[in-house]
This record gives C-alpha cells, sequence and structure tokens, in this order.
C-alpha cells in the first residue's frame, strides 16, 4: 500500500477536555438504518476502515435507529477489539423512540442503558439530545446536574449539549457554572449551504467549551442521491442543493468531497461528524479530508457551488417547542 493510500485524518483538540479527535468523525445514525438498511458486514467494515485512516470518534444515540445504533456501534467495537484508550464514544440522552424526557431519573437510567447496548464501561461524552424540544431551565438545573454527577460516578467524562437552534446554546451556557458543559453539538449549520454556526464560534471559544459539527452534508442535501424522504428542507432548499449537486456532477466534481473540506477548513471546528454506512464513504471523506491538508481545497467550485445555493443561504427549519 502506498504512503498516500494510507495516510490518516489530523487530531484536533476538543475544547478543554484534553481529548484528541479526529478532525472526521464518524456518525453512527446510518449504523441504526436511519438512511436504509445496513448489514453487520458492512458496519464492521466501515469502522475498521475508519479505524485504519485514522478516525477515532464514534457519535450515536438511544434515538437512532430506536437504539439499534448504540447496539450495533458497540457490538463492531467490541468485534474489532480495539483497546479502548484509543477510541472516543459519544452517545446522549433525553431524545428516545418514545419521546423526549430529559428528567434525572430518565437521563441516570439511560446511560446505564446505553452502556449495556454499547457494551462499555464509560463513554467519553454524553451529550443531551435536542435540547430545543425539551425545557431549557429543566436542562441547566435538572439534567445537567444529574450529568455532572454521572461524570463524578465515572460512567462518563464530559458533558454535551445538542441542538438545531443556535440560541439554546448560549441559553445553557449563560446560565451554568463556566467548565460545566465541555460540548457543544451543533448540525446543519456549518455547510456550503448554512454557516450560521460560524457566527457563534468566537462565543463557543471564550466559554472554553469545544465545538462538533454534524451534518456536512445536511443530512444527504449535498450528495448526489439527495436526501432521505423524512429530511425536514423545504421544497426550494431540496431542489436548489440537488441543482448544486448536477452542476458539480456535470463537471466531473463530488459536491459531497466539496462539502467536507468546507466544513473541515474551520480549525475551530473540532470534528466534523459526517454520518458513514460503508467502506466506499469512508475512503471517500477520509480523502476529501487529507486532500484538504496536503492539496488544499477546491476553491473555485465552492464558490461556484456557493452562488448557486446563494438564494437558499443559511436557510433552516423549525425545530423544538417555543419557550417564553
Ligand atoms: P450527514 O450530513 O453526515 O449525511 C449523511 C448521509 O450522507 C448518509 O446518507 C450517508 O450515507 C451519506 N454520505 C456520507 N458520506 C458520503 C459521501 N462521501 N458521498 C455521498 N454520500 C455520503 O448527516 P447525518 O448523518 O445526519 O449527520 C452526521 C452525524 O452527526 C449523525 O450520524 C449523528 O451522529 C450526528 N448528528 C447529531 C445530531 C444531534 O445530536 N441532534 C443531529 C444531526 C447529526
Amino acid at each position: 500500500t502506498s504512503v498516500k493510500a494510507m495516510a490518516k485524518v489530523e487530531l484536533r483538540e476538543l475544547g478543554n477536555t484534553g481529548l484528541k479527535l479526529s478532525c472526521v468523525g464518524f456518525g453512527a445514525s446510518p449504523l441504526g438504518n436511519v438512511f436504509g438498511p445496513v448489514s453487520d458486514e458492512e458496519a464492521v467494515g466501515s469502522v475498521r476502515e475508519a479505524f485504519r485512516r485514522g478516525i477515532n470518534f464514534f457519535d450515536t444515540s438511544p434515538y437512532y435507529g430506536g437504539t439499534l445504533s448504540e447496539k450495533v456501534l458497540g457490538k463492531t467495537l467490541k468485534a474489532l477489539g480495539v483497546p479502548r484508550s484509543e477510541y472516543i464514544v459519544a452517545t446522549k440522552c433525553g431524545r428516545y423512540a418514545e419521546g423526549f424526557d430529559f428528567s434525572a431519573d430518565r437521563v441516570t437510567k439511560s446511560i446505564d442503558e446505553s452502556l449495556e447496548r454499547l457494551q462499555l464501561d464509560y463513554v467519553d461524552i454524553l451529550q443531551c439530545h435536542d435540547i430545543e424540544f425539551g425545557n431549557l431551565d429543566q436542562i441547566v438545573n435538572e439534567t445537567i446536574p444529574t450529568l455532572q454527577k454521572l461524570k463524578e460516578a465515572g460512567k462518563i467524562h464530559f458533558i454535551g449539549i445538542t441542538g438545531l437552534p443556535l440560541g439554546v446554546f448560549t441559553y445553557v451556557l449563560d446560565r451554568v457554572p463556566p467548565g460545566t458543559v465541555d460540548v457543544v453539538l451543533s448540525y446543519c449549520h456549518y455547510s456550503i449551504n448554512d454557516s450560521a454556526l460560524e457566527d457563534l464560534l468566537p462565543y463557543l471559544k471564550s466559554k472554553g467549551v469545544g465545538v462538533i459539527s454534524a451534518s456536512p452534508l445536511a443530512m444527504g442535501l449535498l450528495t448526489e442521491r439527495g436526501p432521505p424522504e423524512w429530511h425536514p428542507a423545504s421544497p426550494e432548499l431540496k431542489s436548489t442543493c440537488q441543482a448544486a449537486a448536477l452542476y458539480c456532477k456535470e463537471r466531473g466534481k463530488n459536491i459531497s468531497k466539496l462539502a467536507m473540506q468546507y466544513s473541515l477548513s474551520n480549525k475551530d471546528i473540532s470534528s466534523v461528524l459526517v454520518g458513514m454506512n460503508s467502506v466506499k464513504q469512508v475512503e471517500e471523506n477520509v480523502a476529501a479530508a487529507v486532500e484538504l491538508s496536503t492539496v488544499g481545497k477546491d476553491e473555485q467550485t465552492i464558490s461556484e457551488v456557493e452562488a448557486i445555493l446563494k438564494p437558499v443561504k443559511n436557510q433552516t427549519w423549525p425545530s423544538g417547542i417555543q419557550q417564553s
């Protein structure tokens, strides 16, 4: 195997945690069949290839595939026999197939259930999942203090929060003691079509919070194949992204590669979490990262794509419950 073929993705520090995450993170929601069925062989093959190429960060949730993603990830990690210290696992609490519950009781039970499904003694990061669907004052006063107890008990090492609307992060971070929330996971806000997270990065840095940005492909919008049926984007956003994908294809370019390079370019983002369920996708996304750090990104085509996407720039969709 040539040196180039085995090139690995770079590691980046995650806020003040001391963790070094691969800049490409493995989003395990597809292992819960969220984007279509995945066989055990494909799951093991993708995770094995990820490790070979330096990916050490895996993100899941009890919500993905109704606990299936956690189970498949756990089984896969066990099958591969990689030492526990060599990978970083993040899972979540508060969002389940049955609905939302951020209460102390539920999240305390939830971590034990997750650890059992993952076949692990601890997770590196436990994140409150999609907090805009909860009561943010409960998150501040009940859920996060409960996660601190789990941290003291050694079941989790770091605490995170996730959500779509960016305002939920400032709401919580302004109200918890400094250093309580270690990590923020934002999604669909640092892609070619939507880069709203950029404005929040200085604030997050000032709080010492590590930043993970998920869904660089905008959950399928920035792929040749297009988004799944359940995708919440407006018809206009979907069709504009498909037009951009076609534009790239006609020029022998791949919109997903450009999208990965766009998201990976900002080093204030520790890891770009991309959902993967095949060896080919791992190879492509790693290749995009390696090319970015060796020869740089395709600025020309990216700006052409940005021009096509301009009418829908930063267009998002509603998420969560109204809070006063
Ligand atoms: P994504 O933008 O990463 O897109 C994933 C889709 O793109 C899948 O269909 C995948 O098969 C496909 N894909 C991956 N690489 C490709 C390539 N090279 N070419 C073509 N298609 C490719 O969206 P996502 O999976 O929703 O997000 C990534 C991860 O981030 C999730 O798995 C999850 O772990 C995390 N996430 C968390 C939250 C949250 O906490 N609220 C929300 C969204 C995502």
